[in-house]
């Protein structure tokens, strides 16, 4: 390597150790639902396995037997290739046309991850006659795909439905299409858009569809797990639902729910789909054996959104009000260096939480960002907050 890159690099790296931005790969041990590290135990806050899927043994077992008994003729650990050459799968296939029952009958397509799907399929919708009008805190995958579209974009106020409306009435008449982007369960706040808002909104213009990322939704919300389209009863109002696999439902990959032509579209036309190697036959009926479960996971749903609730109030009532309204709960601490220690001392008391730092959040809003699981009991919920409280 040139002395001149090194440098330079070495420079930045010592920048971000300076400011306590600095971001080194975890030397933790993560079981089903815990962590260890240097000889602790400790329950895990920071994965995105709300449902407590990933960690269920039991239904990982059941997973296995059903395989062992389904000796199928195709490879299962690897689809070696890109699905439109040697990839595609009856694991695809049947995947696929579980989601479509699912979503209505609507097509669905599945990718590789949920960053290959917002980074691909939004530049593929554009032409220079759309606009992209996007909530001010979309997901870096979100706004990648916006930035590669190249097309018009504007930013709205993070749910902020007065000024999306004002940016409607000023800009869509003067393009094609206009697509509102936003996500149902917010990444890092734990917040959720005003769906029914925005779907009225939709309906006083001709040319503008709605793009839903159901990342933190998915399997969460709704009777059937199918996010908060489902529960605010607009499914079939919102023109592209996104969803991920590697979260609630304990898998790997993602799925787009939309038209037929549009697929069929989208497969010509979505980088990220065309130039990668599809996920192997194994994830996807893993994935396909969770969702197949999904409506039968109420139980889960409901204990997640009562230890939730046990938070979010005892938080409030201590004088820290969040904007949560799910799973996912900020602790706002402030500057970097706060972060981290307040996540330090929470690791300590036997909570695995880890500090959430600019550029993934605003400058000045570094937090620890509580990600909640339907195993978590309601005893460890009240000593989380009460060890928040002594800490923050
Ligand atoms: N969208 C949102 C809102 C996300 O939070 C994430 C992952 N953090 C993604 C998309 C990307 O999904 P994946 O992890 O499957 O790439």
């Amino acid at each position: 390597m040139r002395a001149g890159i090194t440098e330079r690099l070495e420079r930045e790296l010592s920048r971000l150790s300076a400011t306590d931005a600095l971001r080194v790969l975890p030397s933790a041990r993560f079981g089903h639902g815990t962590v260890e590290e240097n000889g602790r135990q400790m329950i895990n806050l920071s994965s995105n396995d709300y449902l407590s899927i990933a960690s269920d043994r039991e239904l990982e077992r059941e997973f296995l037997e059903q395989l062992r008994e389904s000796e199928g003729v195709e490879p299962l650990m690897s689809s070696s290739s890109s699905r439109l050459l040697t990839g595609e799968s009856r694991a695809y296939r049947e995947l696929e046309a579980t989601l479509s029952m699912l979503y209505g009958g609507r097509a669905a397509m599945v990718f590789s991850s949920g960053y290959h799907l917002n980074s691909g399929v939004l530049p593929a919708l554009c032409d220079a006659k759309t606009l992209i009008l996007a909530d001010k805190l979309s997901h870096a995958s979100i706004i990648d795909g916006i930035r590669m579209s190249e097309c018009e974009h504007k930013r709205f106020r993070h749910n902020d439905m007065a000024h999306l409306e004002r940016l409607l009435d000023d800009y869509a008449g003067k393009f094609n299409d206009v697509i509102v982007v936003t996500e149902s369960v917010f990444s890092m706040d734990g917040d959720i858009c005003p769906l029914r808002h925005i779907v009225s909104l939709k309906e006083r213009y001709p040319n503008v569809s709605i793009y839903l990322d159901e990342a933190h939704g998915v399997g969460v919300f709704g009777e059937g797990g199918l996010g908060v389209a489902e529960a605010e009863g607009v499914l079939d109002k919102v023109d592209f639902i996104v969803g991920t696999m590697g979260k609630a439902l304990g898998s790997c990959g993602a799925y787009l729910i939309c038209d037929r032509v549009v697929k069929e579209y989208l497969v010509n036309k979505v980088r990220p789909f065309i130039f990668t190697t599809g996920l192997p036959p194994v994830t996807l009926m893993w994935s396909r054996f969770v969702i197949e479960r999904l409506a039968s996971m109420n139980d889960r749903r409901k204990r997640l959104a009562r230890v939730g609730g046990i938070i979010r109030d005892g938080l409030a009532s201590a004088g820290m009000p969040t904007v949560s309204e799910s799973q996912i709960i900020p602790v706002v601490a402030g500057s970097c260096g706060r972060s981290v220690e307040l996540a330090r001392k929470l690791r300590e008391e036997g909570f695995y939480l880890l500090p959430i730092r600019p550029p993934t959040v605003p400058e000045g809003a570094s937090r620890v960002r509580v990600s909640l699981n339907a195993s978590l009991s309601e005893e460890d919920a009240e000593k989380l907050l009460s060890v928040i409280k002594r800490n923050i």
